[in-house]
């Protein structure tokens, strides 16, 4: 039978479409965690250890703290960047029709560890609390640049997700410019704060806790939830309790218990689907309103089961084949280390 609704975002000020059972292909799942399998350093990854003068020389590095001598997570400017710091910052005005500016802006690489085969859900939880202290420093730094409007966090995981080397790695853009979805995000948040007097985040956390049909990890510092209007399935995401409006203004005592979280919701989602591509992308206020009430930052997990098609290309607007709930109930279920 198939069902279909449409549900309102409110933090995108637009509808999803859901067609549930448009999806026929069930997904099939374990319901327990496999033992990782043996990573084997590959000789020819610019990511390994050893390899480290095939890439830009590092701008940050978390020690191993087994050995101060070695890396335990490695920052480096992108060698291949989509923004680069050395680009002219002009903007051409003179066609108003055909806008142009330089190219200028900061694309950083994040290796997650030396490890090349074991992804954020298959690290210790030590080694993703590093990994979040030095994204927490690295925002921290570009985000105090006055030019630099946004500061971008995303993972690729999965060639489907858009991963060109399969070293577990994240990516830091920052971009003299606010892309639309941020800025809308943004303005959405701003204008229910003016109505409101409080975050829309720390209502729709609220909001998602007391409906806990969707809440998949409720812990005292961050809930995991599959948003109500999720633009695909399985989309999840983690939202502190107490928001702030950027990552960079997290308090870095919470580090550890983002790490906790962060890794369980991704172990459960890799059991639930068979390791799926994902993209995960941290959602906060543009560097100009970051010290504004109004956002609450938060991080999404948008695993890549299915293409967007044209309808979503022509409309912007998502069919989504699986319900929140279902989902929920799916990732609850699972069982992980
Ligand atoms: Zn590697």
């Amino acid at each position: 039978m198939l069902e279909t609704a449409l549900r309102f975002d409110v933090t995108t000020d637009d509808w999803v479409v859901f067609a549930s059972g448009r999806a026929a292909r069930p997904i099939e799942h374990p319901t327990r965690s496999e033992a990782p399998p043996p990573s084997v350093p590959d000789r020819a990854c610019p990511f390994c250890p050893g390899n480290e003068a095939s890439t830009p020389p590092a701008i940050d590095v978390e020690p191993d703290p087994r050995d101060p001598e070695r890396w335990a997570v490695r920052v480096f400017p992108n060698k291949f960047p989509a923004l680069r710091p050395d680009a002219s910052r002009a903007r051409d005005r003179s066609q108003p029709l055909f806008r142009q500016m330089g190219g200028w802006g900061v694309h950083e690489v994040v290796v997650c560890s030396p490890d090349h085969g074991w992804s954020l859900a298959r690290l210790p939880v030590e080694q993703v609390t590093a990994i979040l202290r030095v994204l927490h420093r690295r925002h921290r730094v570009l985000g105090a640049d006055p030019e630099l409007e946004v500061v971008q966090i995303f993972e690729n995981h999965g060639a489907r997700a858009g991963s060109s080397l399969s070293h577990p790695h994240l990516q830091i853009i920052a971009a003299p410019v606010v892309p639309r979805l941020i800025r809308l995000k943004y303005q959405v948040a701003a204008e229910y704060y003016h109505a409101q007097g409080v975050s829309l985040y720390e209502d729709l956390c609220q909001a998602e806790l007391d409906a806990q049909s969707r809440v998949i990890l409720d812990t005292p510092e961050f809930v995991a939830f599959a948003p109500y209007a999720s633009r695909i399935p399985y989309e999840t995401w983690i939202v502190p309790r107490e928001p702030k409006p950027s990552f960079g203004l997290a308090e870095p005592r919470s580090l550890p218990a983002l790490a906790r979280t962060l890794r369980e919701l991704l172990q459960r989602l890799q059991v639930a689907l068979g390791d799926p591509a994902y993209n995960l992308t941290f959602f906060g206020a543009p560097r100009r309103h970051s010290d504004e009430p109004d956002f609450g930052w938060h991080i999404a997990v948008l695993p890549r089961l299915e293409i967007a098609a044209g309808f979503e290309f022509a409309t912007g607007m998502a069919i989504n084949s699986v319900l929140p709930e279902v989902a929920a109930e799916v990732l609850r279920r699972v069982e992980v280390e």
